[in-house]
């Protein structure tokens, strides 16, 4: 059987970005070879693209994901979503992700305090349930592939 790879959708050239965009890697495509490709978008199933952009905010001692201009709190929403792609695709040897995203980003995405001021860089709401979930599989995001 193929091995597995996660890779965030964006990456492989999807326009699923919040503006309507992509974030195609160039040469992502090597470091993929010989695997089953699984892409990966939390956001754009359940907001749509184009759609507002959301933030990693911190309340309360605890990670929330809420909308930049609206205010709005969707992490149970976007929790959902991706807890339902891990029980869809509960293994994988590789994951692939974008960095800097509120759901993706791996350690580099801005998170927030209420005043909307960065306090500190940190993971995004899937990187930290996939950590928690694919325990076995190599983790990284497309700023630490060598090209
Ligand atoms: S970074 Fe993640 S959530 Fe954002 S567009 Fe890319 S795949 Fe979707």
């Amino acid at each position: 059987m193929k091995k597995k790879a996660i890779v965030s959708a964006c990456l492989l050239g999807e326009y699923c970005r919040y503006d309507g965009k992509t974030k195609k890697c160039e040469g992502i495509e090597k470091h993929l070879q010989g695997y089953e490709v699984i892409p990966f978008c939390p956001e754009a199933p359940i907001f749509g693209t184009p759609r507002e952009r959301i933030n990693v905010v911190m309340i309360k001692g605890e990670k929330h994901i809420v909308t930049d201009q609206s205010g709005v709190d969707v992490t149970k929403r976007l929790q959902g979503e991706i807890e339902r792609f891990i029980a869809k695709h509960p293994k994988a040897d590789r994951i692939i992700l974008k960095s800097k995203s509120p759901s993706c980003g791996l350690g580099t995405t801005p998170i927030l305090n209420e005043n909307r001021e960065i306090i500190a860089s940190g993971n995004g709401l899937a990187a930290d349930l996939f950590l928690e979930h694919y325990t076995n599989s190599r983790i990284s995001d497309e700023k630490s592939l060598s090209h």
